[in-house]
């Protein structure tokens, strides 16, 4: 997608800090954290939010919780637990139409989110 933010970082074409990244998957730091860790997960194939995810596409979302599991484990912060968040749409906060999870860790979270 030309105009999409993240797939423009996925190409390199716009800087990130890159925490992990793999054939499908590119995790990076979250440029204004909601949290002492706040990282972005997201599939390389340009899905633009959660309602289109269906069967040919929903490994990847699969893999991210994979990712997710696997870097929780390499970081102190992780070990009290973690949020993992996705909005869909304006009204739930959406504003990049690029699939994404956010994985925040490092403070108490409270529940119901706002
Ligand atoms: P959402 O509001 O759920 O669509 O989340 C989009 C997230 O992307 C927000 O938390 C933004 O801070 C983050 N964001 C926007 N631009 C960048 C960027 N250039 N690099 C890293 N994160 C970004
Ligand atoms: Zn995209």
């Amino acid at each position: 997608m030309e105009d999409c933010l993240f797939c423009k970082i996925i190409k390199g074409e716009i800087p990130s800090k890159k925490i992990y990244e793999d054939e499908t998957v590119y995790v990076f730091e979250d440029i204004a954290p909601a949290a002492p860790v706040h990282y972005l997960l997201i599939p390389k194939e340009h899905i633009c939010c959660a309602k289109e995810i269906n069967e040919e596409n929903s490994k990847v979302v699969a893999h991210i919780f994979e990712v997710i599991s696997k870097l929780s484990k390499e970081n102190e912060s992780f070990k009290d637990g973690f949020r993992v968040v996705n909005n869909c749409g304006e009204s739930a906060g959406q504003t990049v139409f690029h699939l994404h999870f956010h994985l925040l860790a490092g403070r108490e979270f409270q529940w119901p989110a706002g």
